[in-house]
């Protein structure tokens, strides 16, 4: 287990602990929704693995180390559940009780991997802290009103609507969160900013968010589809599947296996880490520098996708690990796009950015920022809301 913990501040009601559970790992955090102090936060990993053999025994452990720290378990006001999808049914924020964590397994099938972990995750902290208040917030519910024809995949529609084969888009509260923090950087109303989000970190996405609605994003049924990812192919020609199974003889979990873990970057020049990849091609290597150019090349295409689907473009903004820190991929993201008043500041650009800060020249006219996304906070302040804790 490793966390960090600020003792000073356990000792205040009203905190939520946000708690986002992985087939193999659970990540927590505890913190103050009104101001974003956080008390405490880590992550159990390789759950079944080791001497933790399920979600039960990670969050007992975490209450361990809360308890050795000195936090009494009663100034938990509400916990918040990142829960991975909603399917058709959930578009907002959720109380949880015996019917929505039903249907919570009931979308298992959508996602295998994920929702079956969440499910877990809630199980255990509903045993735990009876009586204190459990949220599910939904990584696709920013999602969930994509205009059909961005929604529906081309394919036999009975089969299509019978298996609820669309595209949902992932990374939801991210996208939210920071288009958010956008308008109010500009000082507009949410409402009246058109903008696109770069989420580019070990999982990457794109959107397009017209007066605070989504209207595109990158993933689809599944976070395989879009941008050129750590490990994830993004996107690719449907027909190579087939060609993996009958040409090759591959089947499904070799298949995913290699499009969910052993392609994007790490694919390309055996390296996940973006700083790696730098230092990969700072070095000179040629695989490094190809799969920066692949990386570059996809992002630019979801750019100017979305710089047509929406028309008029206030704000493109940059997130998480990458799009935070990384100067260079901003500047290459959005190079040589001045006729449509696309620009960044080589100075403004040069460092990472902790808070929200403009890269663009002033008087452009699109805005170019960098925003830290903030995805505990934002679940932590839904859960608060709904609770009324
Ligand atoms: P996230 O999934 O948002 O935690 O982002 C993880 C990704 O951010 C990894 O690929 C990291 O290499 C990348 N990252 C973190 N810090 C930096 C940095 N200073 N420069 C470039 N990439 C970074």
């Amino acid at each position: 287990m490793t966390g960090t913990t600020d003792t000073t501040a356990g000792s205040r009601g009203g905190a939520v602990l946000v708690l986002n559970s992985g087939s193999s790992s659970l990540k927590y955090q505890l913190l103050y929704p009104d101001t974003g102090e956080v008390v405490v936060s880590g992550i159990i990993e390789r759950i079944g693995e080791t001497d933790v053999p399920d979600h039960g025994t990670a969050l007992r452990r975490v209450f361990d180390e809360f308890a050795s720290a000195g936090i009494d378990l009663s100034s938990i006001a509400a916990v918040g559940h990142r829960v991975v999808h909603g399917g058709r049914t959930f578009h907002e924020p959720t109380l949880i009780d015996d019917d929505v964590l039903a249907e919570i397994r009931r979308l298992s099938s959508l996602a295998p991997l994920h929702n079956p972990a969440n499910v877990a995750g809630i199980e255990v902290a509903r045993e735990l802290l009876p009586g204190v208040d459990q949220v599910a917030v939904f990584d696709t519910a920013f999602f969930f009103h994509l205009p059909d024809a961005a929604a529906t995949y081309a394919i036999d529609s009975a089969v299509a609507e019978q298996h609820a084969l669309r595209r949902y888009g992932f990374h939801g509260t991210s996208h939210r969160y920071v288009s958010e923090r956008v308008a109010e950087f500009l000082g507009r109303p949410y409402s009246e900013v058109n903008q696109i989000v770069l989420h580019l970190g070990n999982g990457a996405s794109a959107s397009a968010i017209r007066g605070g609605r989504a209207i595109d994003t990158s993933m689809g049924l599944t976070p395989l589809e879009g941008l050129v990812m750590g490990t994830r192919s993004g996107d690719i020609d449907p027909g190579l599947v087939l060609h993996l199974n009958r040409a090759l003889g591959m089947g499904v979990d070799e298949i995913d296996d290699l499009l969910n873990r052993r392609s994007g970057l790490r694919g390309l020049c055996g390296e996940n880490d973006f700083r790696s990849v730098r230092g990969l091609i700072d070095a000179g290597d040629a695989a490094a520098r190809l799969a920066y150019d692949v990386y570059v090349h996809r992002l630019r295409r979801y750019i100017g996708a979305y710089l047509v689907e929406l028309g008029r473009v206030d704000a493109i903004t940059f997130t998480a690990g990458v799009g935070e820190n990384d100067p260079g991929i901003r500047a290459d993201a959005l190079a040589g796009l001045e006729r449509f008043g696309i620009a960044v500041d080589p100075e403004r650009n040069a460092g990472r950015a902790a808070v929200p800060t403009r890269i663009s020249p002033d008087g452009a006219e699109v805005a170019v920022l960098a925003v830290p996304t903030n995805e505990e906070l934002a679940i932590a302040r839904d859960t608060i809301a709904l609770s009324g804790g």
